[in-house]
């Protein structure tokens, strides 16, 4: 298949190309190298089945022939995607649109990564995909949360009104090789900071949790999702909830028992418990997770080490 992903520089974006390729698929991949990075699809770069294209989705662009469409690209940290919240809004609207006309025109599956951000500050727990969320509008978050938001609405509005078929996944806290050392998530932070011996950032009191997925799991989700008959929208995400104290106690424990932790302000809107009930991805996927926290934390911290050391 001719398959293009959007994002596919990015986190996880390069490690669905790396499956992508692998299977023996042409992959075409989009990235304006906001937050992605050339390297990270290095491996494929002078292959004859692979092309990378840059370019910046807010602005439409014209491919032929696609067959499948993984729509990844937007930032996904807080502090990424807050740096320019006009441009994470229009990644999520005017590029969204962008891709659902390409796979319009194409007659391309398309399938959107979302996120349990559009669950907000969740009042129920576990979330279920039923669950309408509680989200400020007007709040910091706010960009990314309706952005994705909208980017869901755009996609049913594209199946219902133009029969474009379409996978829609709500992506929960995901970590692995190639996260960015500066990009401010919570795994990526704790264990940079543990490495280089100093101390770990706990916002608020450390008592919200979340939920860590290792990165294979997750993109063995996604193409299972693209590849199977259910629409969506389903969670993809690792059950097992922990405290951010917990995580920061963890990697203190994996990496260096001595190193310090200091407590800092909690941004605003900060989701205060998220944990995914994965019911439907098992029903309909025949997806869990299958790499517990510290077996993928211990893969994450080694990609540090080794990047740190070089
Ligand atoms: P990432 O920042 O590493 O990757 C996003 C990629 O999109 C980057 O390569 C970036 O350069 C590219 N991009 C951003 N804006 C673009 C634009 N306007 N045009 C073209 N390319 C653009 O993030 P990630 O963690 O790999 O996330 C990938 C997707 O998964 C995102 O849509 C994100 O919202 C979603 N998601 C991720 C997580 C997570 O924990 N990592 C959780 C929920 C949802
Ligand atoms: N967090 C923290 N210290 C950090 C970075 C993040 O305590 O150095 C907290 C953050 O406030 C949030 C949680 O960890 O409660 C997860 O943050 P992240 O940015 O990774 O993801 P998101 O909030 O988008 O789920």
């Amino acid at each position: 298949m001719k398959i293009l992903v959007t994002g596919g520089a990015g986190f996880i974006g390069s490690h669905l190309v790396d499956r992508l390729m692998t299977s023996g698929h042409a992959v075409i991949c989009i990235d304006n190298l906001y937050t992605g990075r050339k390297s990270n699809n290095a491996q494929w770069l002078d292959h004859p089945n692979f092309q990378f294209i840059e370019h910046d989705i807010i602005n439409s662009i014209a491919i032929e022939n696609i067959d499948q469409i993984y729509h990844l690209a937007c930032p996904a940290s807080p502090v990424h995607y807050q740096s320019d919240p006009i441009q994470t809004a229009k990644t999520n609207f005017l590029g969204t649109l962008h891709m659902l006309e390409l796979a319009k025109q194409c007659r391309a599956r398309l399938l959107l990564a979302s996120t349990s951000e559009v669950y907000g500050d969740p009042l129920i727990h576990p979330q279920t995909e039923d669950y309408w969320g509680n989200v400020n509008c007007t709040g910091i978050r706010s960009c990314y949360d309706e952005g994705k938001r909208i980017s869901e609405t755009l996609a049913f509005d594209y199946h219902r009104q133009f029969g474009v078929e379409i996978r829609v996944a709500r992506i929960f806290n995901t970590h692995g090789a190639r996260m960015l050392e500066n990009d401010g998530r919570v795994v990526s932070n704790f264990i940079v900071q543990a490495l280089k011996g100093i101390p770990l950032t706990i916002y608020g009191d450390g008592s919200q949790t979340r939920s860590f997925c290792y990165v294979s799991d997750l993109v063995e989700g996604l193409m299972r999702l693209m590849n199977g008959k259910y629409i969506g929208p389903v969670n993809l995400g690792n059950p097992g909830e922990y405290t951010i104290l917990q995580l920061a106690q963890t990697i203190q424990r994996m990496i260096d028992p001595t190193a310090a932790l200091v407590f800092k302000p909690l941004p605003q809107d900060d989701p205060q418990r998220r944990q995914p009930d994965i019911s439907r991805a098992k029903f309909h996927l025949g997806w869990e997770p299958t790499v517990p926290l510290e077996e993928g934390l211990s893969k994450t911290i080694a990609y540090f080490r080794d990047r740190l050391a070089n």
